[in-house]
């Protein structure tokens, strides 16, 4: 049977689902990943209830609807800012189709004179004629069946449609296979669980919107999911154990040359935590260990401090950060302090020119390049190093599920540091990370001062404005953030590029903007503008979100705050209030946008600072109306499993995950297929080869 089974189509390639070509391919693997099981583990985040109107009547006014109709004609428009109407009939009735905004053009191609559709929305009246109003679908007669009913909604992506993304489960679902169990029966039966086929197949298409039954399904996912997790963790931490590494040793006099130029003292929680890493950097075995500290704690010092440790060796190190921004500002600060020092740093990111990259490339293979600092374009190509000793990762969470432990696999067993700034607490970062190590920056340098965080609504938008007017006239630096960065059809959102124009006419040459489509050289230059202050204000998409620093940033705007996660308005607000200088956030909102939840979540981060905290709050927080629970963006090590709300079943994953490994030596063939199965189902990445035991 497992022979069977291991050969099934559920690990193809999703390319191999009707109706995916190879444009929505790419999307679907941004989504889920690249296989069939891929997009069956990747659950959906509500349901909905809509019906087939086989006929218009008034008792279904006000329900979510889908109807066959036929296209009469499209109505003319005297007006562009008059709605759109399409008129069209259901048996004798008529209804009239409305759009606020949109292209006549695109409007006749979806809806042709003359032909049929089924379409879905929510069904009015005005006066005596029906109408749906911005329907949700459009979509041939041939797809009634996955229109109506108890309908799961999925996380889409631009280019994505639900019917689609529908339509490939339910060809998904067709290749599902009876599998053995690999949960322990106890478990299963504590929990009530049913069998993982049953839980996939009715995650996605549930009998009935019943909220406990729906928990338990997901419940079952989740354990699963951890548990692979832990599994994988324990099998990794043994190959990393066994290793022997590059021993580091520490070399005192580059670090009190370094001390002796920044020009604060460090805190003692930094001196415990470099203490604690030079530690591990003097071992034969690799150092694997967290770093946490809040935004602004000072870990960017801590890293460079111990990464100088090589420099007098032919050991080399990397450093990678999750965006472009970022690595060019760790590039240019490690230049500048160890500029007395020979050493050769390159820095690698993916929108390098080609040749240069080749250049790069060469220089890490025959070890001319020591210390490498980059985003993860450091790990994308085989590119071998000559000797890799240590690796350091910024703001681990903001990069992809599967990137973290394949980059031991590059070098010579690295040191591997990893930072963060999420508040994890210490109990979940050890049920995340299995045994990893932890250190912890617990307190901020004292020269701080409280950031003054105030609301406003965006109505008022002129005074935020006109109080610009100090920053200019005491050359300091402003950060003002756009959610978007151009118009987006669906979401009326205030671009930067507007936002950028706007604050020009006023301020002229003192505003600049910087956002993800700028070409690296152009963002190098913008940054560099903006710290010697020849750029006072600068207009930014979030892609200046985490780690960058600038210590005369006192101002930090930022546009429809209540778009923005708490984590994230935190991690924004991080950017001020790094010197002595007093520093100010504004939340600007717009005022009929704000539910009680933005309101209360808007509160939550005014009068909270510690993000430790505002992670707490958060959790408590979420969960409105979202019965599968909402995940917070910070983590993403998984698919199913929140780890703010899913410790529990993380808990008992774990325990489960140690007693099959203490057992894989002893174990039955039989059950040993069982569980490299299972590890397969889970482990979302194809690209690499999956992991057993053996
Ligand atoms: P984060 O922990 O968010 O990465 P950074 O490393 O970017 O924080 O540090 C924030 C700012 O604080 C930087 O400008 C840095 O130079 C400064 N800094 C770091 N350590 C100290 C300290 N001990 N005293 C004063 N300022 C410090
Ligand atoms: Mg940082």
């Amino acid at each position: 049977m497992l022979d069977k089974i291991s050969k099934n189509n559920l690990f193809n390639s999703i390319e191999n689902i009707k109706g995916i070509g190879p444009k929505t391919l790419l999307l679907f693997q941004k989504l889920c990943g690249n296989r069939v099981i891929d997009l069956l583990l990747t659950i959906p985040r509500n349901f909905k209830r809509r019906k087939h109107l086989v006929e218009i009547t008034n008792k279904h006014l006000k329900e979510e609807v889908a109807i066959e109709v036929s296209v009469e004609k499209h109505l003319p428009q005297f007006n562009p800012k008059m709605p759109y109407k399409i008129l069209c009939k259901n048996n004798d009735v008529e209804i009239e189709i409305i759009f606020f905004r949109g292209y006549v053009k695109y409007l006749k191609k979806i809806l042709p004179t003359g032909e049929k559709r089924i379409i879905c929305g929510k069904l009015e009246k005005l006066g005596n004629k029906f109408q749906i109003i911005h329907p949700e679908n459009i979509s041939p007669l041939e797809e009634l069946p996955y229109l109506h009913g108890l309908l799961s909604l999925y996380s889409l992506t631009r280019g994505l449609t639900m019917t689609v993304y529908r339509k490939s489960i339910s060809y998904a679902l067709e290749k599902l296979i009876d599998v053995p169990e690999w949960i322990n029966d106890e478990v299963i039966q504590k929990n009530n669980w049913r069998s993982w086929k049953e839980s996939v197949e009715l995650i996605h298409k549930p009998k009935e919107l019943n909220e406990e039954k729906i928990k338990k399904l997901r419940e079952r996912l989740a354990f699963d999911e951890a548990m692979s997790h832990y599994i994988k963790l324990l099998i990794t931490k043994e190959k990393i154990e066994k290793n022997i590494c590059h021993k580091i040793k520490v070399n005192k006099e580059i670090k009190k040359e370094i001390i002796s130029k920044i020009p604060f003292d460090l805190t003692e929680s930094q001196l415990k935590v470099i203490n604690e890493i030079e530690l591990d950097l003097k071992k034969e075995i690799p150092m694997l260990r967290l770093l946490q500290g809040d935004v602004g704690s000072g870990k960017t010092i801590v890293a460079l401090i111990t990464l100088a440790n090589v420099l007098k060796t032919k050991i080399q190190v990397a450093l990678m950060v999750p965006t472009e921004i970022l690595a060019i500002q760790h590039y240019n600060y490690f230049c500048d302090l160890f500029k007395d020092i020979e050493i050769k740093t390159v820095l690698l990111t993916s929108k390098i020119k080609k040749n240069e990259k080749e250049k790069i490339y060469k220089q890490i293979e025959d070890g001319t390049a020591q210390v490498i600092i980059g985003t993860h374009a450091i790990f994308q190509r085989n590119i071998l190093f000559k000797k890799l000793g240590y690796i350091i990762i910024d703001e681990q969470h903001r990069f992809g599920v599967h990137q973290k432990f394949q980059l031991s696999a590059k070098g010579s067993n690295p040191h591997i540091l990893v930072m963060t700034a999420t508040p994890i607490p210490r109990t979940l970062a050890l049920t995340m990370y299995g045994n990893m190590n932890i250190s912890k920056i617990n307190e901020l340098p004292i020269n701080r001062k409280k950031i003054e965080t105030i609301t406003i609504p965006s109505n008022k938008i002129s005074k935020i404005i006109n109080s610009l007017k100090n920053i200019i006239k005491e050359k300091l630096n402003a950060f003002w953030i756009c959610p978007l960065i151009e118009d987006s059809e669906k979401l009326d959102l205030t671009a930067a590029t507007n936002r950028y124009e706007k604050l020009k006419k006023k301020f002229g040459n003192n505003v600049g903007i910087i956002h993800g489509k700028m070409d690296i050289e152009e963002k190098k230059k913008v940054i560099k503008k903006f710290k010697s202050k020849e750029i006072l204000i600068l207009v930014s998409t979030t892609i200046i979100e985490v780690g960058i620093d600038v210590p005369d940033a006192t101002v930090m705007i930022i546009e429809e705050s209540n778009r923005f996660g708490l984590s994230q308005l935190h991690q924004l607000r991080g950017r001020v209030g790094r010197s002595d200088k007093k520093s100010k956030c504004v939340l600007v909102y717009k005022e009929n946008n704000l539910n009680e939840f933005s309101k209360k979540r808007i509160e939550t981060i005014k009068n909270n600072h510690d993000g430790f905290k505002i992670a707490e709050e958060d959790l408590k927080l979420r969960g409105f109306g979202e019965i599968l629970g909402t995940r917070q963006s910070g983590f993403q090590l998984f698919k199913i499993v929140d780890p703010l709300t899913d410790t529990k079943i993380m808990e008992d994953a774990l325990k489960e995950a140690k007693i099959i490994f203490k057992n894989r030596k002893t174990m039955k063939k039989l059950d040993k297929d069982v569980i490299n199965l299972f590890l397969r189902i889970y482990n979302q990445s194809s690209s690499t080869k999956y992991i057993s035991i053996a």
